[in-house]
C-alpha cells in the first residue's frame, strides 16, 4: 500500500467517525438520557453525569453514592439493601444500555399537538372511500369504524367540550378469523398515519403471573411511537383474539388469564395513567419507566368468538313464541348473517364482563368471507397479492396473468381451508414457487398464464414466448 493509499484510508475512517457522532448527536438531541441508578428522567432529575458512551447518573445518586463511602464504616453488603441507597455496578455498566430505552424529550413549553389535526380530519365518508380501497366487502364494518375513529379523533382534537364530555368510542370487533379484523385496523391507522400496537389477548396474565402484564399493550405501541409519549398517546391499541379472556365456566381456580384479565384492562380503557417499561415487556431493575396516559389511546378489541351463534340463537328462539321452537331453530340454524344479530347480553353469556363490555361502546360484526368475495380479495384491493406477483414478475420482463377459471380454483381451494382470506397467499405461493423458480432460467419468455388446470394439477401454466400470439382461453385477470 502506497503512502497516499494509507492517508486516504485514515481520511475515510475519521470521516465516518464524524458521521456516526453526527448521529449520535441527532439522537440526543431527540432523546433524553436516563439515569442508570434510580431510572428517572434527565427533565426531572437534572443534570447527568456521563459515566461512559451509553451509561449516566443522576447527581443525587452520584452524591449518595459518595456520601456512603465516605463514612467509611459501612457493612457493604448490607448498605445494598438498604432502600434508597444504591451503588454503582462497574459491571452492569460494561454491559451497555440500549439505544431504545431513552425516552424522547419535551422540549420547553412545547404544547400537546393532535397528531391528527381536526381541520384535515378526514370526514367519515372519506376515510370509509380509503378503506374501500384496500378492504373488500365488510361495509358496515367499514362505516362504523370510519364514523368511530373521526368522532374519537375529534375528541382528542378538542380535548373537552364545556361540560360535555364525549364518550371514548373503543371498539368491539366480532368475525370469523381471516375476514380482515387486523387488517382493517392495520390499513386504518396507515391512512391516519397514527402509531400502532397489535397484541394478543391470550399471551396477557394478571400482574405477577407468568405472561405478559396487561400494561405491556401500552409499552408496545410506545415502542411504536419511537418512544414519544406524547404521540403514543393517540394511537391505536388492536387486542386481538379478546374472547380467549372470557370468564372461564366452571372453575376452582384462580382464574389468572381470563376474568382478572377483563379486571385489569378496565382502568386502561377508560383511561388512567400507567406506569410502562420502555424497551422491555416487564418491569424489573435494569428498565426505566415512563407514565403513559391511556385517556385517548383508541382500543379496538377482535375476537372471532366461536359459538356465540348458538347463544344467538338460543335466546332468539327462546323470545319468539312458545310452540314453535323447532320451526325457529331450523330458521335461524340457516340464517348467516346471525351473527350480527348479537346483543351485550349474548356476550355476557359467553363470558364477558359487564364493566368491560361497557367500556367498549361501540360492537359491530364482520361477515365471514365467501367465495366471490375471496375472488375480488385476489385481484381487487389496491397491494392485491395477484399485484404483488405481477410487479415482481414484471421486474424480469414477464407479464403474469390468471385466467377467472383459476382465480375460482384457488377460492374455492381456500374455502376449504376455513381461514379466511388467510389462506389465499399460502395457496398461491405453493403455485407460484415453479413459475418463480423457473421464469427468470429463460429470457425468452414474455408471458405466463396460470389456468384453472393448474390449480387443479390437472395441467400446466400457459407459456407464450416474446413475439408470439398470445392464445385466448376464457377471460384474464
Ligand atoms: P383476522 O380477521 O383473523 O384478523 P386478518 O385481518 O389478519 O384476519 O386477514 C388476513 C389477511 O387476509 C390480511 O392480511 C389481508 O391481506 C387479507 N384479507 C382479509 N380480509 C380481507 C378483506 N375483506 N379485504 C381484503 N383483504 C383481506
Amino acid at each position: 500500500m502506497s503512502e497516499q493509499d494509507y492517508r486516504d484510508d485514515i481520511e475515510k475512517v475519521d470521516a465516518h467517525e464524524v458521521e456516526v457522532e453526527d448521529n449520535d448527536k441527532n439522537d440526543d438531541d431527540e432523546y433524553e438520557k436516563v439515569c442508570f441508578v434510580c431510572r428517572r428522567p434527565e427533565s426531572v432529575t437534572g443534570k447527568m453525569i456521563q459515566i461512559s458512551q451509553n451509561v449516566c447518573v443522576c447527581n443525587d445518586c452520584m452524591q449518595k453514592s459518595f456520601d456512603a463511602m465516605k463514612e467509611g464504616k459501612i457493612d457493604y453488603s448490607q448498605l445494598m439493601n438498604m432502600p434508597g441507597i444504591q451503588f454503582i455496578n462497574m459491571s452492569d455498566i460494561q454491559q451497555q444500555v440500549p439505544q431504545k430505552q431513552k425516552l424522547k424529550k419535551k422540549k420547553e413549553g412545547e404544547k400537546r399537538v393532535p397528531l391528527v389535526d381536526i381541520k384535515n380530519l378526514p370526514a367519515p365518508h372519506k376515510i370509509k372511500a380509503s378503506l374501500d380501497e384496500y378492504v373488500v366487502g365488510q361495509e358496515y364494518a367499514k362505516k362504523v369504524m370510519s364514523v368511530a375513529v373521526y368522532n374519537h379523533y375529534k375528541r382528542v382534537a378538542t380535548d373537552t367540550m364545556d361540560d360535555i364530555e364525549i364518550e371514548k368510542s373503543n371498539m368491539l370487533m366480532i368475525g370469523p378469523t381471516g375476514s380482515g379484523k387486523t387488517y382493517l385496523v392495520k390499513t386504518l391507522a396507515r391512512l391516519l398515519d397514527v402509531p400502532l400496537a397489535i397484541t394478543d389477548a391470550t399471551s396477557l396474565t394478571e400482574a405477577g403471573y407468568i405472561g405478559d402484564d396487561i400494561e405491556s399493550v401500552v409499552s408496545k405501541l410506545l415502542a411504536a411511537a419511537g418512544n414519544d409519549v406524547e404521540k403514543a398517546e393517540q394511537g391505536i391499541i388492536f387486542i386481538d383474539e379478546i374472547d380467549k379472556i372470557a370468564k372461564k365456566k366452571n372453575t376452582s381456580q384462580r382464574d389468572v388469564s381470563g376474568e382478572s384479565v377483563q379486571q385489569g384492562m378496565l382502568k386502561l380503557l377508560e383511561g388512567s395513567d400507567v406506569e410502562v417499561p420502555v424497551g422491555a415487556n416487564s418491569k424489573n431493575a435494569m428498565v426505566p419507566l415512563t407514565t403513559v396516559n391511556t385517556r385517548n389511546i383508541l382500543f379496538i378489541c377482535g375476537g372471532a368468538f366461536p359459538d356465540l351463534d348458538t347463544i344467538i340463537k338460543e335466546r332468539l328462539t327462546k323470545q319468539s313464541s312458545i310452540g314453535f321452537g323447532a320451526d325457529l331453530k331450523d330458521k335461524y340454524d340457516k340464517d348467516k348473517t346471525i351473527l350480527s344479530k348479537v346483543t351485550v347480553e349474548d356476550l355476557r353469556n359467553f363470558g364477558m364482563i359487564p364493566e368491560f363490555l361497557g367500556r367498549l361502546p361501540i360492537i359491530f360484526t364482520l361477515q365471514g368471507l365467501g367465495e366471490d368475495m375471496l375472488v375480488q380479495i385476489l385481484k381487487e384491493p389496491k397491494n392485491a397479492i395477484l399485484k404483488q406477483y405481477q410487479k415482481l414478475l414484471a421486474l424480469d420482463e414477464v407479464k403474469l396473468d390468471f385466467t377467472d377459471g383459476a382465480l375460482r380454483a384457488i377460492a374455492k381451494k381456500a374455502m376449504k381451508k376455513d381461514t379466511g382470506a388467510r389462506a389465499l397467499r399460502a395457496i398461491i405461493e405453493e403455485f407460484m414457487l415453479d413459475i418463480m423458480y423457473e421464469i427468470p432460467k429463460d429470457d425468452s419468455i414474455g408471458q405466463v398464464t396460470i389456468t384453472e388446470g393448474y390449480i387443479n394439477n390437472t395441467g400446466g401454466p400457459i407459456i407464450t414466448l416474446r413475439g408470439q400470439e398470445v392464445p385466448q382461453i376464457g377471460n384474464h385477470a
